[in-house]
């Protein structure tokens, strides 16, 4: 382990960033629980950044649990599944989490969960090569499950000439309210061993990371006692983080862990680290020993406007207004409906919406949390800059974006800007920067092309 690690280990965090209020006690202690299989699913054919997929089913098949009926329309892609035995329906765009409708196979549930037959163990990862372990990422169809949604198998083929010894598991949680990451650390701690083990081994890492912010203590000591009981050869280390908004992002996980800055602009390969979401490890430990594709994933069923707050496991498709009811439905005053946590996740219109291989969590706020205060003109308080993990002035990027002068938003770096929030949040003008710069990356993006 070098200086640079040892340095950080005492600090265990970054620089900059919020302390918001977390709330994650409402489902913190709340065990996984499966969701009901619903009478229909919906699955969209695009459920990760890059390609959509082509749907390989057509109306009137009947198809099994874990069938792929979307195959990928490019590298930077990945199969989506049947997520019940039964009979397509229909095919056509349906709502999305993203916005606007997405192509969607509906498969009317047979109730019988036929399993596919190509559902079957793989070899002991002892036995499997690198090249074998990211083809079976690559048929099970794995994305981060953070919500960024990227291909593992993309992640786990880095260009020949960069070396990676690294992996980070990113079991950081930092958004408020969720907690899917955190259960699962405490009831599937082996399998995110496990997975993190199949990682190093693509990559040829020699150093396992397993990064947990400590408002979590019982997920570090389910995972230290896994990693004690499973790391066999490997290296692997448990790393309790400072708790922190946000220390999930890859960026600032990866200098809260190792001490290394990823330079602007660049991957965390260039400082030879991958990072890994524990939920991915899982998936990854699943399609290795079972042989089973990704067709449902946990998600947090949360926030004041939920009557019982759950984690529940989720086949993909299933409405999220189907989970809300099963979560007791919402309070009267419920006011907001956000897919993911309350800094990076999407508002959403309407509960009829698809859970996808992105969705984390579903959130519903109440008055208190949602700001009805105007915009006021900004008054120079610079908290926004003592805050910004990225060093930027999201004050200038802001304004720039809000005068429609993308050029300048784009000196002041607005493409460096991962979205995070810290300056929105912190902003007492209540000046929607985040959402102001979202606005100058999509301009500048769309010219860029
Ligand atoms: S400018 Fe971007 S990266 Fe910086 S605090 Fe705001 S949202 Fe986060
Ligand atoms: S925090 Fe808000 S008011 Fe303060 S400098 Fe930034 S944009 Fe201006």
């Amino acid at each position: 382990m070098g200086k640079e690690v040892k340095e950080c280990m005492s600090k265990r965090s970054f620089a900059k960033g919020i302390h918001p209020g977390y709330f994650k006690d409402l489902s913190s202690g709340k065990q996984v629980a499966s969701a009901r299989a619903p009478a229909q699913v919906i699955i969209p054919m695009h459920q990760n950044i890059g390609a959509p997929c082509e749907p390989v089913v057509q109306v009137g098949d009947e198809v099994k649990l874990g069938q792929k009926i979307g195959e990928p329309k490019g590298f930077v892609s990945a199969p989506v599944f049947a997520s019940v035995s039964g009979k397509v329906t229909r095919i056509e765009p349906f709502n999305h989490p993203l916005g606007n409708p997405v192509l969607a196979v509906f498969i009317e549930n047979d109730g019988l969960d036929t399993p596919d037959e190509g559902m079957k163990p793989r070899e002991p990862l002892e036995a499997l090569s690198a090249k074998e372990i990211i083809q079976i990422s690559k048929d099970a169809g794995l994305v981060g499950l953070g919500g960024a949604t990227f291909p593992t198998h993309v992640k786990l083929s880095p260009p020949p000439e960069t070396s990676i010894d690294t992996v980070i598991i990113n079991g950081a949680e930092c958004e408020p309210f969720l907690t899917a990451d955190h259960r699962q650390m405490v009831e599937r701690a082996d399998d995110i061993v496990y997975g993190l083990k199949g990682f190093m081994k693509a990559l040829g890492a020699a150093m396992g990371i397993i990064g947990i912010e400590d408002n979590k203590p019982d997920a570090v000591v389910s995972m230290e006692k896994a990693v004690a009981e499973g790391k066999g050869d490997y290296d692997l280390v448990v790393y309790p983080l400072h708790t922190k908004y946000p220390q999930g992002a890859e960026k600032m996980l990866i200098k809260a862990t190792t001490g290394r800055d990823v330079p602007t602009g660049a991957l965390p390969m260039a400082v030879s680290v991958v990072n890994q979401n524990s939920g991915t490890a899982i998936a990854l430990a699943e399609a290795i020993k079972l042989g089973k594709p990704l067709y449902e994933r946990v998600v947090t069923v949360t926030g004041p406007g939920i009557k019982e707050p759950a984690n529940l496991l989720v086949r993909n498709g299933t409405l999220v207004k189907d989970l809300i009811e099963q979560c007791g439905g919402m309070t009267d005053d419920a006011r907001k409906l956000i897919l993911g946590g309350p800094m990076m996740g999407l508002a959403q219109p309407g509960d009829t919406v698809p859970v996808t291989k992105g969705v984390s969590g579903v959130l519903v706020l109440t008055g208190e949390f949602v700001s009805d205060l105007p915009i006021a003109s900004c008054i120079k308080c610079g908290k926004c800059l003592e805050v910004c993990p990225m060093n930027l002035l999201p004050n200038f990027i802001g304004s720039a974006s809000e005068k429609a002068i993308f050029d300048l938003a784009e000196k002041y770096g607005a493409m460096d800007c991962f979205e995070c929030g810290c300056c929105t949040y912190i902003c007492p003008a209540k000046r929607p920067l985040v959402q102001w710069i979202r606005i100058a990356k999509g301009e500048i993006g769309a010219r860029r092309k």
